[in-house]
């Protein structure tokens, strides 16, 4: 979308023009999943799906928000002076969040605002929509209100709402993977230290495919629940003998000649593959380094088989699609990419061959599961940031 099209939209909304139009990326994780609680590495990247925000300052404390993507809740209304969730203000809850969050650090703003958004993320489908328009928030607030904050701590506020306001137990790769994104690069980023280095990607003639399951992710937060506490068991066995913090602090020989003191074999699972992608993950930052797409697909489809086999979050949506993928003419790697269950994967194609991917991929998953899955292509993209006229 341009600037001119959201200007329109929200020109019906609000009757006036906007000042400013903002737009706040999606993310893909590239590989490295599953292992952000375990104090490992993930690999994720902004892409050119994203969240728009057009907005105007107001010169009261009263902020008024409407969703193109969900026009029945209609033009919610709350003040500056009572930010505490509600449930009643549904998805402005994230936008209020941050600012709840920000005024309990002292960093409070006085003027509301009229915000008009659209986005372009497929719902609910792991592309991290809920730390797109956190970070959207975030943007506005550094760029329309100058507030004094570091886009890093603007990051850790999102993740604040997610797991204070929202109570929901998310790890901080999706609004870092948004808020520090970067044209044409991924970040790898150790979540135990919040260490972070950009990698150049460099798809020479390859372009990464997203490919959507259609599928809710419906058991998501029990089942992501009971891996992180089978993780934090098997580290607790692995304790017992090992001067370990976290399972990223070991490679795959340590595991091995270790994983006996876990003495159960769905633990060493679970725990193998967050040590096993961890280390995956550290030699995909060094293939894209220089430059070899293909040592990175390889390492993206094993990333798969071990969430498979290992860590049973995949389902068979997201298996037929890799599955499917694998077998193209033209791709170096296809996974699942986010929580699994549902959601998303993801493949690199090379560019000529992406019609007949996506139409041979499409054919195999409608006759399968029942239902058409969707591909978009993402570019690896700047975080947020404004649009101009
Ligand atoms: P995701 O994996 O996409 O982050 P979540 O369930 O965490 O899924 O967040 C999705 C929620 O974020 C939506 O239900 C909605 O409340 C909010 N949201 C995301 N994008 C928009 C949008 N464009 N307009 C309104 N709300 C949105
Ligand atoms: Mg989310």
């Amino acid at each position: 979308m341009d600037f001119a099209s959201l200007a329109t939209e929200y020109q019906k909304t609000f009757d006036a023009a906007p000042q400013r139009v903002f737009f706040s990326p999606g993310r893909i994780n590239l590989i490295g999943e599953y292992t952000d609680f375990n104090g490992g590495h993930v690999f994720p990247a902004a892409i050119s799906l994203g969240t728009f925000g057009a907005f105007t300052k107001r010169s009261d404390r009263t902020v008024r928000m409407y969703s193109a993507n969900l026009p029945e809740a209609g033009v919610i209304t709350f003040t500056l002076d009572d930010l505490k969730f509600d449930k009643a203000a549904g998805w402005t809850n994230y936008f209020k969040g941050m600012l709840y969050e920000l005024a309990k650090q002292g960093k409070g703003i006085d003027q509301g605002f009229d915000l008009f958004v659209h986005g372009n993320l497929p719902d609910g489908s792991g592309l991290s929509s809920s730390a797109s328009v956190e970070m959207l928030m975030g943007e506005i607030l550094l760029d329309a209100y100058q507030m004094d904050i570091s886009r890093v701590e603007l990051v850790k506020v999102g993740q604040q709402v997610e797991n204070d306001y929202f109570g929901l137990n998310t790890g901080i790769m999706d609004q870092f993977a948004i808020g520090m994104g970067k044209k044409d690069q991924a970040i790898l980023l150790d979540t135990n230290t919040l260490k972070y280095q950009y990698a150049p990607v460099k798809m020479d003639g390859y372009v990464v495919v997203i490919m959507n399951t259609k599928k809710r992710r419906e058991l998501t937060d029990s089942k992501y629940n009971e891996r992180r506490s089978q993780c934090e068991e098997a580290l607790r066995r692995l304790q017992t003998k090992l001067d370990i913090h976290t399972l990223g602090d070991l490679d795959g020989d340590q595991f091995d000649q270790n994983s006996y003191l876990i003495n159960d074999d769905v633990l060493i699972k679970r725990a193998r593959h967050a040590v096993l992608e961890n280390q995956r993950t550290l030699k995909a930052f060094d293939a894209l380094q220089a430059n070899d797409l293909e040592t990175f697909g390889k390492l993206i489809n094993a990333s798969h088989v071990s969430l498979h086999y290992d860590f049973a979050v995949t389902g068979k949506e997201l298996d037929t699609l890799a599955e499917t993928a694998w077998a193209q003419p033209g791709v170096l790697g296809a996974r699942m990419t986010g929580a699994g269950f549902g959601g998303c994967g993801i493949a690199i194609v090379k560019e000529t061959n992406v019609d007949a991917f996506e139409r041979a991929v499409g054919q195999v998953y409608e006759e399968k599961i029942g239902h058409p899955a969707e591909f978009y292509i993402a570019h690896l993209d700047d975080g947020p940031r404004e649009l101009t006229k």
